[in-house]
């Protein structure tokens, strides 16, 4: 049995410690007279930086400056490390894992689960952010987008997670219907989406049960597994 394992807004809420990061930025933008930057936020422009392959693989600070940089042609190193700063710093102090994923984690590894975090993003940040929740001896493995040069938008890292522990049962838990539950579709997964954060509320297309939280995605395994055992 192999679970993969989505991190952001799927064990912790990285939307929302990002929504004070913004909150705290904007003083910050208006202030510096950085109005373009204000305005990019507030019309909610940065979702155009969804679908971008490279964003996935981004380190935080390089996500900052290409942010910035897509706004501005030019901005001073200083100005950028200022930003970068500020919003590592409440984003951090923000960070935390929902209460039910220690629960999960511990009820999969207690079903003899192989388990395996596969998130986007850039290495140093996934890990600055697994070191700092406290959960990285959870997993069997981490597959990060940042390392293998693959983000979720591909079927890639999914079937690297399947090729490391081959298996028949596999689930994917997240929270992203065209990344999470579109990848594990791609390796014949069953596929459960977690409903909370930025992606919340979009059409579920790829996702074989949408459920509230982890509790009830546990419960899914659990009699997903069961049924199989029976038969
Ligand atoms: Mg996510």
């Amino acid at each position: 049995m192999l679970v993969l394992v989505d991190l952001d807004d799927t064990l912790c809420n990285t939307w929302e410690a990002g929504k004070y990061s913004i909150l705290r930025l904007i003083p910050h933008l208006i202030r510096k007279r950085k109005f373009k930057a204000f305005f990019y936020i507030i019309t909610a422009r940065y979702r155009e930086l969804e679908q971008s392959r490279e964003l996935h693989t981004l380190d935080f600070d390089k996500l900052v400056e290409r942010f910035l940089t897509k706004v501005y042609s030019k901005i001073r190193p200083e100005e950028l490390d200022e930003i970068t700063d500020l919003v590592d710093r409440v984003f951090f102090s923000n960070l935390r894992l929902y209460p039910d994923a220690v629960p999960f984690l511990r009820g999969l590894k207690s079903m003899g689960a192989k388990v395996v975090l596969v998130t986007d993003s850039s290495t140093k940040w996934q890990r600055k952010k697994l070191e700092y929740l406290g959960i990285k001896d959870y997993f069997d493995a981490l597959i990060i987008s940042g390392e293998t040069g693959h983000s979720k938008l591909e079927p890639h890292n999914f079937r690297l997670a399947k090729h490391i522990f081959p298996d028949d049962e596999v689930y994917v838990v997240g929270d992203r219907d065209d990344t999470d539950m579109r990848g594990g579709k791609e390796i014949g997964a069953t596929t459960i989406l977690v409903q909370r954060g930025y992606f919340r509320g979009r059409t579920a297309k790829h996702a074989d049960y949408v459920v509230k939280d982890l509790t009830e995605a546990l419960e899914v395994i659990k009699r997903e597994h069961e049924k199989r055992n029976q038969t």
